[in-house]
């Protein structure tokens, strides 16, 4: 009866995490916006919270009121008494020139890039 030992260990699995729905995807809410967060969806196609203060992206583990409060109460107290109109501004501009999320993308491009191609590049010279 191995299969009944497997089906038991997950479930114990299961038990020893947080809730049964763990993988379950965190969504982005637009009340985080009040936390100075928005979003940006990553390749794998897994949304992370992105802060509009700092341009910092969090894992989407982050994704979460309770860890978007710490991030905006522990680094942006000067902004806790902004009105959510100021974020959807700077929500609105960095969607105008969308120079958040090209940074982003562009980065992570030339990282991935640097990596592969640094070994060659020394080896050839
Ligand atoms: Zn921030």
């Amino acid at each position: 009866m191995e299969d009944v030992d497997e089906v038991g260990n997950f479930k114990n699995h299961l038990v020893g995490t947080s809730s049964p729905i763990a993988k379950k995807k965190y969504m982005y809410n637009e009340s985080y916006l009040r936390y100075g967060f928005t979003f940006f969806t990553c390749h794998e196609g897994v949304s992370l919270p992105l802060c509009l203060i700092c341009s910092e992206t969090l894992a989407a583990e982050s994704m979460k009121p309770t860890k978007l409060a710490r991030h905006f109460h522990t680094k942006h107290a000067a902004f806790s008494k902004k009105p959510i109109e100021y974020f959807q501004r700077l929500l609105s501009s960095s969607k105008q020139s969308k120079s958040l999320l090209e940074k982003y993308s562009i980065t992570s491009e030339k990282y991935q890039l640097a990596s592969y191609e640094a070994p060659y590049t020394y080896e050839v010279q």
